[in-house]
């Protein structure tokens, strides 16, 4: 009968105890001891929610990133964070954060770079390598979590990344052939599974999601040189992939010489019968039934409807799983105690996951009638959720069939529009400006948290919240900003602010997915159409204006950013939930406008993350969101000024979508690779105007009035000066007033220099 395993659970903990302990320890507020406590005590919990597999997962436990502890196995590990009279778990963390607690302050080193893990929101340590890396094996960490399970006297099924991925994700910082680095690092695996072989281990699961994206001809000759290297082993492989469909490199993977392959068939779905076609009688087909990537209950008759024929073909070869390692959802709805009932009952976090897949195993093995109740209950939330009439909304239908061609278009042309702007607002040359949030003090968070508990009412709490936005219009008027914003007091975060007061949506307590090492997130449900109720910053915005005579910038949070940090309704295509994002935005943007607000900030933070894995699929994807973004912001008058942000630097390969937004002026990060990428700039006229940032406000470092000059002056090589702004690089909601005053005071002096040079 088909075997039961799982990819991944999540390690941060139903209550993110694991950050908690990970945090503390950072601090030296407590030790290895209790860090190690706590992590067994999350290892057990995961074995035990595993106990209906047939295999106990290990590796999938980090204290901070698998691609690090896979480096860390491999003994790549950057040779300025070896530190002799260390810890290994001290000398770990100086890798993953550039400091640990033996780090007295200010000697740590610099942080692995982070990148990205394909396309979730899940960021993993990058792998460096030169042309000299060499590897050699150390499992100690690997085989200690397989002895760990061996307690539970079950088979172990532990999971690497697989070579070739493991080489696909890494950055060679002298510029040289990573590639090259296979032949070395082949006999460490094969070391690996002569060592598990004698643990007792029977399959490993190697993970090669490089596998479903565009590879060229010598990424694909090293999965046959690596796999066949690999091929004499007494271990078994079961190569996993996930995220995507394999499309070319399809007959590849079947041509492996290893035990067993897992497809997701959810997103690959329709390679399935392909992939069983290729394969070997001697191999197993893993099929990645349930949804790793979101938190919606799986259709069982469907998935049964399909599994079943596989299944009598396949026989023992089959094996279930999820799509992919359910790192990516949160771990148990158990936990969501104040969420609406209805719409609970259409969600599955992990463990409802791993338990659908009982189901589906036992409906295989016995029949559907064994499972006959559970079927009928699964069939009878699936059928709420599509008949529920808090999901559909006419009047939003109404209002997407009434969108026009002219909805998404400026009544006039950058050009014209300038003009008006320019007369209306009367800027300087080298405007300047800040994107938005200003520091978060302890001060702000008490009165939100007091709001929310009921300790302040509605009155005291709006009264609070004035004199905070009174308080950031008279900093910024005393720095001699040019364009101010209110300061963002009110909002816990960028997406849930505008979450909560929109229509279709809803939020978990407890719904935390881990973004990087300690950092969660919690992104929001979208199960409904969206629309928006009433206005959502109006009073703020109008207030803050009550209070300058200088302009105030409007400051929302665009629908593309909105649907890539949420969790999306999966009942309609991704497009159609961002243009309802679009039409509650818009209405926002033009009643701001209707409250005299002249100048309107579209932040599209998230805008680059939803590009697709192939670069074949990026134009569809760029189509949608620029139109969605366009949808929301050119609704208004030529007159009105509209800006953007978007806070990662590389958007080199996606100018020309962003030219198309056709944002009257988009700020960037830019300071950290001083300026480079404007270099872009010299292939491609931007049209609008460029905020280039000045500096990062990642860093509680000041920057000199120098510094400043000096790369406003180099991006006055790309862009003409008429054109630029002058602003930091992001929000500095994450810094104090000590470090934020001095760094706006010098970003304002440079800008003085410049404007006398000029
Ligand atoms: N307006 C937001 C802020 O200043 C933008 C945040 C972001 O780009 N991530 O905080
Ligand atoms: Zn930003």
């Amino acid at each position: 009968m088909a075997k039961l395993h799982n990819l991944g659970l999540p390690r941060i903990g139903e209550k993110r105890q694991l950050k908690k302990a990970l945090e503390s320890y950072w601090k030296g507020k407590s030790d290895a001891e209790q860090l190690l406590q706590c992590a067994a005590s999350v290892q057990q919990q995961n074995f035990a929610r595993s106990s209906a597999l047939d295999f106990l997962q290990v590796g999938d436990f980090s204290f901070y990133d698998q691609v690090l502890d896979c480096s860390f196995m491999l003994g790549n590990v950057p040779e300025r964070v070896l530190e002799q009279n260390y810890d290994p778990l001290d000398v770990y963390f100086r890798a993953a954060r550039g400091r640990s607690p033996a780090d007295s302050c200010g000697c740590g080193v610099s942080a692995g770079e982070m990148t990205k893990w394909f396309d979730t929101n899940y960021h993993y340590i990058v792998p460096e390598f030169t042309g000299d890396t060499q590897f050699s094996l150390n499992p100690e960490v690997l085989i200690e979590q397989v002895q760990q399970a061996k307690a539970c006297g079950k088979a172990i099924k532990p999971v690497v990344i697989g070579p070739v991925t493991y080489l696909w994700l890494g950055k060679a910082k002298d510029g040289s052939d990573k590639l090259k680095l296979l032949k070395d690092l082949l006999p460490v695996y094969a070391e690996l599974f002569e060592v598990l072989d004698k643990e007792g281990v029977q399959w490993i699961q190697i993970d090669e999601p490089a596998l479903v994206t565009e590879l060229e001809p010598q990424w694909q000759q090293a999965y046959l040189t690596a796999y066949r290297y690999l091929a004499a082993r007494k271990v078994k492989l079961l190569l996993t992939t996930y995220f995507g469909e394999l499309k070319d490199n399809l007959a590849l993977v079947a041509s492996l010489p290893v035990d067993g392959v897992h497809i997701d068939a959810i997103r690959a779905k329709k390679e399935v019968d392909a992939l069983k076609a290729l394969l070997d009688p001697g191999q197993v087909l893993s099929v990645g039934l349930v949804d790793g990537r979101n938190i919606w209950k799986t259709d069982l008759n469907q998935a049964l409807d399909f599994i079943e024929p596989i299944a009598k073909e396949l026989g023992e070869r089959l094996w279930l799983a999820p799509s992919c390692s359910l790192l990516h959802v949160p771990v148990d709805l158990a936990f969501e105690t104040a969420l609406d009932e209805q719409i609970k009952d259409w969600l599955a976090f992990a463990v409802q996951k791993l338990e659908e897949l009982e189901v589906i195993a036992v409906a295989l093995k016995q029949g559907r009638e064994a499972v006959a109740k559970v079927l009928a209950q699964n069939a009878q939330s699936l059928q709420n959720r599509r008949t529920c009439r808090r999901v559909t909304d006419d009047r939003v239908a109404e209002a997407q069939a009434s969108i026009k061609a002219a909805s998404f278009e400026r009544k006039s042309r950058f050009e014209q529009r300038a003009k008006l702007q320019r007369d209306r607002l009367n800027l300087p040359l080298y405007p300047t400006t800040t994107i938005g949030s200003f520091p978060q003090t302890p001060h702000i968070r008490k009165a939100r948290r007091q709001f929310k508990t009921g300790e302040l009412n509605q009155a005291q709490y709006v009264e609070q919240m004035q004199a905070e936005i009174a308080d950031c219009i008279a900093r910024q008027e005393r720095l001699g900003l040019d364009v101010l914003v209110h300061g963002e007091a009110e909002r816990n975060d960028m997406v849930e602010y505008f979450g909560e007061q929109l229509q279709g949506f809803v939020f978990t307590q407890n719904g935390w997915v881990q973004s990087y090492g300690s950092r969660c997130v919690k992104p929001p449900v979208i199960y409904g159409d969206v629309s928006r109720p009433k206005p959502m910053t109006v009073e703020w915005t109008r207030y803050a204006q009550s209070l300058s005579a200088k302009p105030v910038k409007g400051m929302l949070t665009g629908p593309v950013t909105i649907l890539n940090w949420s969790f999306v309704r999966d009942d309609q295509p991704r497009a159609k939930t961002c243009e309802q994002l679009a039409l509650a935005v818009r209405e926002e943007v033009l009643d701001l406008e209707r409250a005299g607000i002249e100048i309107i900030q579209i932040d599209e933070a998230a805008l680059r993350e939803g590009l697709p894995l192939r670069k074949s699929q990026w134009q569809d994807y760029l189509d949608w969101a620029v139109g969605c973004f366009k949808l929301c912001a050119n609704g208004v008058l030529d007159s009105t000024q509209i800006h953007t942000h978007m806070c990662y630097s590389q958007f080199n390969d996606i100018i020309e979508a962003i030219a198309k937004m056709d944002a009257d002026v988009i700020t960037i990060e830019t300071s950290r690779s001083d300026m480079a990428l404007l270099s872009v700039f010299e292939r491609f006229n931007y049209p609008n105007e460029i905020g280039p940032g000045v500096y990062d406000i990642h860093s509680p470092n000041i920057p000199s009035v120098e510094s400043i000059v000096q790369l406003i002056s180099m991006a006055a090589k790309y862009i003409p000066k008429q054109r630029l702004w002058i602003n930091p690089d992001c929000g500095l909601k994450t810094r104090n007033w000590d470090e934020v005053t001095p760094a706006l005071s010098n970003m304002l002096k440079a800008t003085e220099q410049l404007r006398q040079q000029a």
